[in-house]
C-alpha cells in the first residue's frame, strides 16, 4: 500500500490557476474537492494501521464522490443515520460491509437498518442505549451487533464540558459486561466500539490513548476471543492553523498498538475528518472592503451558510488570497452576508490585501463543510466540482431559488 503523499496539504500547494479558472467558469462561493487527496488520505491512514480495519465515517462528507472514490480505493464506510446508509449503498458500498452507528435512533432509522440487515446479514448495528436493543428485538432482529462503550475520559481541559456532554454516547464503562452477556443470547455480539475524541492532535494524543486502552481492558474483560472486533472510532485531528504540525500517521499507528496490547479481536478505526479535511476548499469572491476606524472589513460572497464551523464551533480555517498571494499582508476581519455577527471567517487575520473582486480560498472544508451547509437567508447552497485523474466535474450542481422553495411549492400552498 503506498503513503507517499505529503501529510498535509496547505492552501499554498493548490494549483492558483486552475483555481481562478474554476472560479470563472462556476462562480462563487464553489467547493472544490480533490477526489485523488481523499483517496491519498485514506491509504496513509491504513499504511499506518496495517493490521487493522479502517472504515471510513460516512458523516464527514457523504458526497458521492467522496464514497465512490473511497469504495474504490477499498475503503469500508461506517454510518450514523439511515440516511447515509442509503448513500453509501447509492455510492457502489456491499451493504454487508457497512456498520450502523445508532445515536439516539429515530424508529424509521431503525426499521430501514433492520429491513436491510433481513437481506444483508453481513450488515452490524451498533447501540449506545439498552433500549436501542428492546427497540431492534422487537422489530424481530437477532443479527450482528456491536456495543458502543462510553469509556468515560474527556480530552484535556475541556473534561468536565465533555463528560456531561458525552452521557448521550454510549452504555457506561461499569455496565458494559453485564449487557454483553445478556445481549450474547439475544443477539450476535461482534464487537465492541468507542467513539473517544475529535480532532485529537499531538498534544492529545495521551489522553486519546488513555481512552484506548480502557476500551481494550474492557474488551479483555468481556472476552476479546469471542469478538469479531474492537472499534476505537475515529477522531483523528488535522491541522487546521498553518503553523500546525500533522499528525506523524506511522507514530500514532505504533502509540494506538501499543494502548491496544495483546488482543485476538481485530482492531477498528474509523477516521472521518482525517481523510476528506484537507481535499476540499472553498472559492469565494471579495464583494465590499471597508476601512473603518477598529479594522478593514472584507465582506465576501461564502458565509456561515456555506461554512458553519466558524460560527458553530469557532474553528479557525486557512484564508488565501488566491489573485494576488504575493500582496502585503494585511489585517482584515472577513465576514459573509449574513445579518448575524457569527458570519465571521477571520478576525484581524493578516491575508495578502485583499480587494474588491479578489478571489480567496477557504481551506480545509473537505470535513463537516457542505455536510453542514444550509440555506439561511435564503441562500441557494453552492456547486461542488470534483477533480479526480486530472479531470473535472461537477458533482453538486448550484442550487437555484427554485430549490429554496421546491418544498412550499410541493406543498402545495
Ligand atoms: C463522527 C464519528 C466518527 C468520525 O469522527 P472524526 O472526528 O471525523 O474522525 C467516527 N465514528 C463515529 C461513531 C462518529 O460518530
Amino acid at each position: 500500500m503506498s503513503s507517499d503523499s505529503p501529510p498535509v496539504r496547505r492552501l499554498a500547494d493548490w494549483d492558483h490557476d486552475r483555481l481562478a479558472r474554476l472560479a470563472e467558469e462556476h462562480g462563487t462561493p464553489l467547493y472544490v474537492l480533490d477526489v485523488d487527496r481523499v483517496a491519498a488520505n485514506y491509504r496513509r491512514f491504513a499504511a499506518a494501521f496495517p493490521d487493522a480495519h479502517v472504515m471510513y465515517a460516512a458523516k464527514a462528507h457523504t458526497g458521492r464522490a467522496v464514497l465512490s472514490g473511497l469504495l474504490e480505493a477499498g475503503a469500508d464506510i461506517e454510518c450514523a443515520a439511515a440516511g447515509e446508509l442509503q448513500r453509501a449503498i447509492d455510492a457502489g458500498a456491499d451493504p454487508n460491509t457497512l456498520q450502523y452507528t445508532a445515536v439516539n435512533p429515530p424508529g424509521g432509522d431503525l426499521d430501514y437498518a433492520v429491513d436491510l440487515a433481513d437481506e444483508h446479514p453481513g450488515l452490524t448495528i451498533t447501540g449506545g442505549a439498552e433500549d436501542t436493543f428492546d427497540r431492534l428485538e422487537d422489530r424481530g432482529y437477532d443479527g450482528r451487533v456491536a456495543i458502543r462503550i462510553n469509556p468515560g475520559i474527556g480530552t484535556g481541559h475541556h473534561e468536565k464540558v465533555a463528560t456531561g456532554k458525552d452521557a448521550k454516547f454510549g452504555i457506561p464503562y461499569d455496565e458494559v459486561p453485564a449487557l454483553a452477556d445478556d445481549l450474547r443470547d439475544r443477539f450476535d455480539l461482534v464487537g465492541l466500539h468507542a467513539h473517544a475524541g475529535s480532532g485529537v492532535l499531538r498534544e492529545d494524543l495521551d489522553d486519546h490513548c488513555r481512552a484506548i486502552a480502557k476500551v481494550a481492558e474492557l474488551a479483555r474483560e468481556v472476552g476479546d476471543s469471542d469478538l469479531e472486533f474492537v472499534d476505537f472510532g475515529g477522531g483523528f485531528g488535522v491541522p487546521y492553523r498553518e503553523e500546525t504540525e500533522p499528525l506523524d500517521m506511522q507514530a500514532v499507528g505504533e502509540r494506538v498498538r501499543e494502548a491496544v496490547g495483546d488482543l485476538s479481536a481485530r482492531i477498528k478505526l474509523e477516521p472521518g475528518r482525517y481523510v476528506v479535511a484537507d481535499a476540499e476548499l472553498i472559492l469565494t469572491t471579495v464583494n465590499t472592503v471597508k476601512e473603518t476606524p477598529a479594522t478593514t472589513v472584507v465582506g465576501v460572497d461564502a458565509s456561515l451558510a456555506t461554512l458553519i464551523r466558524p460560527a458553530m464551533f469557532d474553528s479557525y480555517h486557512p484564508i488565501r488570497n488566491v489573485s494576488a498571494p504575493d500582496r502585503d499582508p494585511h489585517p482584515v476581519s472577513i465576514g459573509g452576508p449574513c445579518c448575524t455577527s457569527a458570519d465571521v471567517f477571520a478576525t484581524d487575520r493578516p491575508i495578502a490585501r485583499p480587494e474588491r473582486t479578489d478571489l480567496l480560498a477557504i481551506g480545509n472544508a473537505g470535513a463537516y463543510g457542505y455536510e453542514l451547509a444550509n440555506q439561511f437567508h435564503s441562500q441557494p447552497r453552492p456547486a461542488e466540482v470534483a477533480i479526480e485523474d486530472g479531470d473535472e466535474r461537477v458533482v453538486r450542481r448550484r442550487e437555484t431559488m427554485a430549490d429554496v422553495v421546491r418544498v412550499e411549492d410541493e406543498a402545495g400552498e
